[in-house]
């Protein structure tokens, strides 16, 4: 389902290429954009390059952080050029589609796009349920955004023409705002046990984002989760 499934662009730097990855979209039947605080828009450069795709880019949302972006997300994903410091779960563009255009029927979907200079931030990969990287030239990796645009809302095409996708779970999977409540409980919880040190955090934030975001909580499990850490605090509690 087109609808549910939406390009994030974040603090793009050049208007022309938020206009390209409008046709981009268009050309290939998305029309959901998100703009995370890009540095020039509305902007001519962006019109003109949108040309026939002026729908998609007038009705884009412009959004003054992520989480507005994503917060009612059940799939983020993270387009990369290159890998980082901790491996995270990654797919190909293909594989992602065929799971878009599956779990789109059921939550909404938000594929991220980082900055022309420096790409998406850690912080921002950390948000993620999975990577995507478009295979490409070792020795020059990076593409243009709007080109990158273009070859994931493809493989989105070409795997909304095939009519076997079909998968069902018992309960909807946590949106991303969910997620975000329970990990700030979780820290909170590790901190009232002395087993996360707030001055020595080391990675452990961040690689239990990564084993919860490849577990991908449904919300049945993220209640008793929940339920776990209440429980947790109220013993605490007792016995201080
Ligand atoms: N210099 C940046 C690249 C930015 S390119 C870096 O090293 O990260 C701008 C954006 O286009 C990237 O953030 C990503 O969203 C997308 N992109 C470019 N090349 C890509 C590739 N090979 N695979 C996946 N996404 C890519």
């Amino acid at each position: 389902m087109f609808s549910s499934i939406r390009t994030v662009l974040i603090q793009t730097s050049h208007p022309g290429n938020i206009g390209s990855a409008a046709r981009a979209m268009k050309t290939m039947g998305l029309s959901e954009l998100y703009l995370v605080t890009p540095l020039q828009y509305p902007h001519v450069k962006a019109d003109e390059m949108a040309s026939g795709a002026l729908d998609v880019l007038g009705n884009a949302k412009v959004v003054a952080n992520l989480d507005e972006a994503i917060g009612d997300c059940g799939l983020v994903v993270g387009t990369s050029a290159r890998s980082r410091k901790i491996p995270w779960p990654m797919l190909s563009p293909r594989e992602f589609a065929v799971k878009a255009m599956t779990e789109s029927a059921q939550h909404n979907v938000a594929i991220l796009f980082g900055r022309e200079q420096s790409g998406l931030t850690n912080e921002e990969l950390h948000r993620c349920h999975f990577h995507i990287h478009i295979p490409s030239n070792p020795e020059y990796s990076s593409l243009n955004l709007a080109a990158a645009v273009q070859v994931i809302a493809y493989e989105l095409r070409v795997a909304s023409e095939e009519d076997s996708l079909k998968e069902s779970w018992d309960y909807q999977f946590a949106n991303t705002k969910e997620m975000e409540s329970f990990y700030a409980h979780l820290e909170t919880v590790l901190i009232e046990l002395d087993f996360l040190k707030p001055h020595v955090p080391r990675q452990l934030m961040t690689r239990l984002r990564r084993l919860f975001n490849r577990a991908r909580l449904d919300e049945m499990e993220m209640n008793i989760l929940r339920g776990v850490l209440g429980a947790v605090e109220k013993k605490i509690k007792s016995s201080e």
